[in-house]
C-alpha cells in the first residue's frame, strides 16, 4: 500500500474541494477562488481543451500535480456558453461567507463554499447564453410497459422552456416517438438511465440533437407523481389543470425533479402543465423535417431553411412562437382558420400593422425577463424590460383598437390578455428605474431620480461631500502654496491627499494635523481628521442609498412576480400579435394567398411556387420562379388517393415542386398564408418524405438502408389523410432492384395506403402503371431541345418524358467533349438492343399486387366459392353455433 508522505497531506481546500465535487460528478464544476472560478482534475482537462485555455498546476494531491485551469468571474458567461454548447453541465461554486469570517474561525479554516447552480442545457435563463429567437426546451421522456406485448409501450413526455415558463406533456408511442422528439427539438433531454441503455432508445434520443442528461429512474415514479406536481404548484389537487394520463404525469414529476435538482431550491415560475393532445399537430417525423428543411438545411444551418425565410416578427417572443407553429402545424380545420383570421386581419389594415411593428420592435422580452427575476436572477435591466414591455402592451392596445371591420377572435384574445396586464404596475416601473441602468444591482444607482426622497437626499449628500472635497483641495493647496497637491480616492486607503515627496516638509511638520498613510516612489499621502470625516459621510451616504436602492429592487421584484401570470399572459398576446402581423407582412411581400383549409381529401394548388428557392432565384437576380400546379384530390366518384408520378430530366425542378407541396401544406396548416396562386387543402394529418439520400454512417446505415428504412416507415404508416413525397426511390441499388421496389412502392400506395402522394422517378418504365392504376397520373418536366441543348421549362405538364437528357444535362456540367460523343455513341448501341423488351409487356404480365389486396385481386379470376359463401352470411342473425357451422363451411369450401 502506497503511503502518502506528510508534506502531500490533502489540504483543507482539497478535501472541500473533493467533497463538493463528490457530491456533483456529472458535471463541470467551477470553484470559486476570488476573482477566478478554477477547475481541477479531469475537469481542467476537458475545459482546458473545450476552451482553448491554458492548463497549468496548482499544488499536488497525494504526489501528483494537480492539473488546474481558471476562468475570470467577470468573462464566466463567455465560457459558460462555449461549455454548455457542447453539451456539457457546470456546476458553480460559490463562496458562501465572507472570508474575514473564515479568518475569524482560524488560520487553517477556508471559506465556506456551496454549489449554487447547475447550469445544464435545458435549464438556461441569461440572456446571452440564449437565442432571442429560439425556444430553449429541456425534455423528459419515460415509458410505461402498456398491454401484453413488447411493442405495447406507451411513452409520456414533458417538456419546459425554463426562459419563458411554458410546460406541455403528451403521451405517445413507439411509432411516434421519432417525430414527437423532432417537432420540440429539445437541448437537452433526460430520461431514466435505464432507457439510455437500450441501443434503439439510445438512437431515436439522439436524433433530435440535444445533450442526453440520464436520471435515476426514481425521478419518474409515477405513483408518487401526483404529489410532486401538487406540491410543486402548490395545489391539493390537478383536477383544475386537467385530467393527464400517468405517463404524461411521470414525465412531468421527472422533469420538476431535474428541475429542483438543478436550480438547488429555486423554483422557477412555470405555468402549470398544459396536455398536448397528439393527435392535434401534423405528424412529421425527422427524416421529413429535416429533409424539407424545415428549421435548418441539411448542413445544418438556419439560413435557407423555410423558417428563416418566411419570418418577419420582429420580437424575440414572435420568433419563438412562429418556429413552434412550424415545428407542429395543426390539423384542427377551426383552428387554423382563427389562425388564417388573424393573417387576413393585417392584411387588410396595412396602417395598423405596420405602426404595431414598429412597436413592437422596441419591446424587450417581457417574458425571459420576468423568468430571471422571479429565479432570483434578474438585474435592474429586467426590471427595466418588463416595464417597458408593459408600457408596449399598452401602446399596442391603444394602436389596435378602432377598427371599421370586426376583429377576428384571434386578435380579440391576444388583445384581451393585453388589458389584463398589471398597467399600473408598469407606469411606476417606468418611473422607477433610470433609462440605462447597469447589469447588477449590487452595483446600485438604477432608481431614477425623483421616485424615492430619502434616495435623493443621500445622492444629493454624496454629490455634495465631493464637492466639499474639491474645495478642500484647493484650500489645502492655498494654505501650504502647493499646487500639485491632490485629494484622491483609492480602494484600500480611501480618500487621502497627495504631494509630491520633495515639497511635503510643510506637512510633515506638522503631524498633529497631517497624518502620514504611505510613502510612494516621488510621493506622499497623508490624511486629516477632517478629510476622514467627509470620507465617512460620503461612506455611509453611499451604503444607505444602496440599501434603499436594493429595497425598492426586492419591492418592484416582488410585485412583478406577484403578476407574474398576467405578464407573462401579456407577453404571449404580444408574440400572437408579432406573428399574425408577421405573416400578413410576408404573405403581402412575397405574394401568398388564403388557402382554403377544410376536412376533406382534396389537394389542389394552383400556381404553386417554393417559397425558399423563389426567394433565391430572386435574389439572384435571373429566371423568375416557373408556378406550378398539383391536383392530387379525389376523383369524381369521391375515390381517395391520387398519385402523380413524374419523370423527367435530373435537374428540371422535380424535387423542388415535390418540395412545394409539402412546404405549401405545412405553411397552409401552421396558419399562414401560402405561395401560390390558389390551394385547397383537405387536412393532411402526416406529412412523409423520402428525398435526398444522405448516408446515416452514425448509425450504420448505408444510403439505401436509410431509403429502404424511410420508404417502410411510410408504407406502414400513411393512410388516407397522408400526404407522401418519394423522390428517387431505388436509386441506391442497382437497376433491376430498383425499378421492383419502385413498381412495388407505387402499387402499394395506390391501393393500400392511398395517400395522396407526388413521386418523381427516373424510371420512365414506370410510366407504363399509368394504363391500370386509375388513380395514378404521369406528369413531365417540360424541356426544349436547342441545337442539341437542353433547356429547361421547369414547367409540369400532363405526360411522360420520353427521354432523360442525361447525357445533355451531362455537358451542361462541363464533361469532356469526346465523352459526351462517346456516351451518344453507346446510348444509340444500347437503345438499339433494349428495344421490345419494355416495362409496357410486364404491365400485362404482372398480376397486380395479389397477396395485399385480396378484395382487387378477385377482378380477374374466376367466382371463388368461398367468397361467395362469405358474402351470403350474415354475422348479426347468427347464434353462436350457427357461427361455428358456418366456419366448417368455409373451411371444407377451401
Ligand atoms: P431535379 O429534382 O429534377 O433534378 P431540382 O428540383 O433539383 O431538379 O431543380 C434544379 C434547379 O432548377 C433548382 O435548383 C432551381 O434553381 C431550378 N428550378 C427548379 N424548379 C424551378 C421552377 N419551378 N422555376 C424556376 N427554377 C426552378
Amino acid at each position: 500500500q502506497h503511503v502518502a508522505p506528510a508534506d502531500s497531506k490533502v489540504t483543507p481546500m482539497m478535501a472541500q474541494y473533493t467533497e463538493i465535487k463528490t457530491a456533483n460528478p456529472d458535471s463541470l464544476l467551477f470553484y470559486r477562488m476570488g476573482d477566478f472560478y478554477e477547475l481541477f482534475f479531469e475537469d481542467a482537462e476537458i475545459a482546458s481543451q473545450s476552451l482553448g485555455i491554458t492548463l497549468t498546476k496548482r499544488g499536488k494531491h497525494q504526489g501528483e500535480d494537480i492539473p488546474m485551469c481558471g476562468v475570470p468571474v467577470h468573462a464566466a458567461d463567455d465560457y459558460l456558453q462555449k461549455l454548455i454548447a457542447k453539451g456539457h453541465r457546470v456546476s458553480v461554486c460559490e463562496q458562501t461567507e465572507d472570508p474575514a469570517e473564515a479568518r475569524k474561525r482560524g488560520s487553517k479554516s477556508v471559506v465556506r463554499r456551496d454549489v449554487v447552480r447547475l447550469v445544464t442545457p435545458g435549464t438556461l435563463t441569461e440572456e446571452r447564453l440564449l437565442d432571442a429567437g429560439a425556444n430553449n426546451y429541456l425534455m423528459a421522456l419515460t415509458r410505461l410497459k402498456g398491454g401484453s406485448m413488447e411493442g405495447d409501450a406507451i411513452y409520456g413526455l414533458a417538456w419546459i422552456d425554463m426562459s419563458t415558463g411554458s410546460f406541455q406533456v403528451s403521451e405517445t408511442d413507439h411509432q411516434r416517438l421519432a417525430a414527437d422528439l423532432a417537432q420540440v427539438s429539445p437541448r437537452e433531454l433526460i430520461l431514466p438511465d435505464n432507457l439510455l441503455q437500450e441501443n434503439e432508445l439510445r438512437l431515436i434520443a439522439e436524433q433530435p440533437g440535444g445533450a442526453l442528461s440520464p436520471v435515476p429512474r426514481a425521478f419518474f415514479d409515477s405513483s408518487t407523481a401526483t404529489d410532486r406536481l401538487g406540491h410543486y404548484f402548490g395545489v391539493k389537487t390537478l383536477d383544475g389543470f386537467g385530467t393527464f394520463s400517468r405517463a404524461e404525469l411521470s414525465a412531468a414529476a421527472g422533469i420538476l425533479a431535474y428541475i429542483e435538482k438543478t436550480q438547488l431550491g429555486e423554483r422557477p415560475p412555470l405555468d402549470p402543465p398544459v396536455r398536448e393532445a397528439g393527435t392535434g399537430r401534423m405528424l412529421i417525423d425527422p427524416a421529413t423535417r429535416a429533409n424539407l428543411e424545415l428549421s435548418r438545411t441539411l448542413s445544418g444551418e438556419k439560413q435557407g431553411s423555410l423558417l428563416a425565410t418566411i419570418d418577419r416578427t420582429v420580437t424575440g417572443g414572435g420568433s419563438r412562437l412562429l418556429a413552434s407553429r412550424l415545428a407542429g402545424p395543426l390539423v384542427n380545420v377551426d383552428a387554423i382558420h382563427r389562425r388564417h383570421d388573424a393573417v387576413a386581419f393585417f392584411l387588410g389594415n396595412e396602417i395598423m400593422r405596420e405602426g404595431l411593428r414598429q412597436t413592437l420592435k422596441g419591446a424587450p422580452d417581457m417574458a425571459r425577463a420576468l423568468s430571471r427575476i422571479a429565479l432570483n436572477r434578474g438585474g435592474p435591466r429586467d426590471i427595466l424590460a418588463v416595464a417597458q414591455g408593459l408600457e408596449a402592451a399598452r401602446a399596442v392596445l391603444d394602436q389596435t383598437g378602432s377598427v371599421a371591420d370586426a376583429i377576428p377572435a384571434e386578435i380579440a384574445a391576444a388583445r384581451a390578455s393585453l388589458e389584463g396586464a398589471p398597467h399600473d404596475l408598469g407606469t411606476e416601473l417606468v418611473s422607477a428605474l433610470r433609462e440605462d441602468p447597469p447589469l447588477l444591482k449590487r452595483d446600485g444607482n438604477f432608481i431614477a431620480t425623483g421616485f424615492n426622497a430619502d434616495l435623493d437626499e443621500l445622492r444629493a449628500l454624496r454629490d455634495e461631500s465631493r464637492k466639499v472635497i474639491a474645495r478642500l483641495q484647493a484650500s489645502y493647496a492655498e494654505e501650504l502654496g502647493l499646487r500639485s497637491l491632490k485629494i484622491k480616492h483609492n480602494n484600500v486607503l480611501g480618500w487621502f491627499i497627495e504631494a509630491p515627496s520633495a515639497q511635503t516638509e510643510k506637512m510633515t511638520a506638522d503631524p498633529g494635523r497631517f497624518i502620514h498613510r504611505q510613502t510612494m516612489a516621488g510621493a506622499m499621502r497623508f490624511t486629516t481628521t477632517e478629510l476622514a470625516e467627509l470620507e465617512s459621510k460620503i461612506a455611509s451616504a453611499g451604503e444607505r442609498s444602496l440599501a434603499i436602492e436594493l429595497e425598492i429592487f426586492d419591492r418592484l421584484a416582488n410585485a412583478i412576480i406577484g403578476t407574474g401570470e398576467a405578464i407573462k399572459a401579456a407577453a404571449q398576446g404580444l408574440a400572437i400579435l408579432d406573428v399574425s402581423a408577421a405573416l400578413a407582412k410576408l404573405a403581402q411581400e412575397e405574394n401568398h394567398v388564403r388557402p382554403t383549409v377544410d376536412d376533406s381529401r382534396a389537394f389542389e394548388i394552383k400556381g404553386g411556387r417554393h417559397p425558399v428557392v423563389e426567394r433565391a432565384l430572386k435574389k439572384a437576380g435571373g429566371d423568375s420562379f416557373v408556378a406550378n400546379d398539383a391536383s392530387l384530390g379525389p376523383d369524381k366518384d369521391g375515390n381517395t388517393g391520387h398519385i402523380w408520378l413524374i419523370t423527367g430530366p435530373n435537374m428540371a425542378g422535380k424535387s423542388t415542386f415535390l418540395r412545394q407541396n409539402a412546404l405549401i401544406a405545412v405553411m397552409a396548416q401552421m396558419g399562414a398564408f401560402v405561395p401560390a396562386a390558389e390551394a385547397h387543402i383537405g387536412v393532411v394529418d402526416r406529412l412523409f418524405s423520402r428525398v435526398g439520400a444522405a448516408d446515416d454512417l452514425a448509425r450504420g446505415r448505408s444510403t439505401f438502408m436509410v431509403e429502404m428504412v424511410e420508404t417502410a416507415a411510410i408504407l406502414n404508416q400513411a393512410g388516407d389523410r397522408s400526404l407522401v413525397i418519394l423522390d428517387e426511390i431505388g436509386r441506391g441499388t442497382a437497376t433491376f432492384d430498383g425499378l421492383s421496389i419502385a413498381w412495388a412502392t407505387i402499387e402499394h400506395l395506390h391501393e393500400v395506403n392511398r395517400s395522396r402522394a407526388l413521386f418523381a422517378t427516373h424510371y420512365h418504365e414506370l410510366t407504363a402503371l399509368s394504363a391500370r392504376l386509375e388513380r395514378l397520373s404521369n406528369a413531365t418536366v417540360s424541356v426544349k431541345e436547342w441545337n442539341g441543348d437542353v433547356i429547361f421549362l421547369h414547367e409540369i405538364v400532363p405526360g411522360a418524358a420520353d427521354r432523360s437528357y442525361g447525357i445533355q444535362v451531362a455537358k451542361l456540367a462541363g464533361l469532356p467533349a469526346t465523352v459526351v460523343e462517346r456516351s451518344k455513341q453507346v446510348l444509340s448501341q444500347l437503345e438499339e438492343q433494349d428495344r421490345g423488351s419494355r416495362a409496357e409487356s410486364l404491365i400485362d404480365e404482372l398480376p397486380l399486387f395479389a397477396n395485399l389486396t385480396p378484395v382487387a385481386a378477385t377482378a380477374s379470376a374466376e367466382p371463388d366459392p368461398v367468397l361467395e359463401s362469405l358474402c351470403d352470411i350474415n354475422p348479426d342473425d347468427m347464434t353462436p353455433r350457427e357461427a361455428l357451422e358456418a366456419l366448417y363451411r368455409l373451411k371444407a369450401l377451401s
